[in-house]
């Protein structure tokens, strides 16, 4: 059974229950500045936040510039995050950054897509997260939980990231949007998740148009009134 698009209420009471669920959500990430930002979310890929934390914080003391960490060069960074998945071609691609950072845009991390999605290792994905996250924008990264989230809860249904993605986007109330991906991300992390969703305890199954979330153990009548 496809499942049905929410309505505007039921995404209001979706976020409004998520937000009072976390009230401050925060990336899982360690960062304190947008390049540290940048640069965990560039070696977050196919590798656990717990794997990047691990790396950066013996990394960033040492060297969190654009100039220090393209002083350590390929092999000095390396030796810093060889316990990451994928570590030989992110140190070439982090240096690679770093120099073009140090060269266009004095060492600082760029605020436009167009700017940070031409840098080497960065695509769509990751510019979403530092343009959300350390720039304030309302940008949606859209990861494999946010895909589930979205197209099982009939929030936000597509066939593919980018439908989902601007999808999202559309549909958030502003006063969401800052958050949502922290909030999206943790709801599927910890309780929608793939093979079994908590539906028995999870606090938005009233507002949930996943059609099989009674098996899953959804109460069947929590009354929200006037949700059409
Ligand atoms: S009721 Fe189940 S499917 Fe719906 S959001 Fe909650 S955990 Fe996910």
């Amino acid at each position: 059974m496809p499942v049905k698009n929410m309505t505007k209420k039921q995404i209001q009471t979706f976020f409004e229950r998520l937000r009072e669920q976390r009230p401050n959500p925060e990336t899982e990430l360690n960062y304190s500045s947008p390049f540290e930002l940048l640069i965990a979310v560039m070696l977050s890929a196919q590798a656990t936040d717990v794997s990047v934390n691990k790396a950066t914080d013996k990394l960033y003391p040492i060297a969190n510039t654009a100039q220090a960490i393209f002083n350590l060069g390929v092999d000095g960074l390396k030796t810093y995050i060889k316990t990451i998945g994928l570590y030989n071609s992110k140190a070439e691609n982090v240096i690679k950054t770093c120099g073009i950072l140090l060269e266009l845009h004095q060492g600082q991390v760029p605020e436009t897509r167009q700017a940070l999605e031409a840098l080497p290792g960065v695509g769509r994905k990751t510019a979403n997260v530092v343009l959300n996250t350390a720039f304030g924008q309302p940008a949606m990264a859209v990861d494999t939980h946010i895909f589930r989230v979205g197209n099982r809860t009939g929030l936000a249904v597509g066939k593919n990231v980018l439908e989902v993605e601007h999808r999202l986007v559309k549909v958030i109330p502003k006063e969401f949007i800052l958050d949502a991906h922290h909030w999206l991300i943790l709801h599927g992390r910890y309780c929608c998740i793939a093979r079994k969703p908590k539906c028995n305890e999870c606090i938005v199954s009233d507002v949930c148009n996943w059609p099989e979330r009674f098996e899953f153990g959804a109460a069947k009548a929590i009354p929200i009134k006037n949700l059409t």
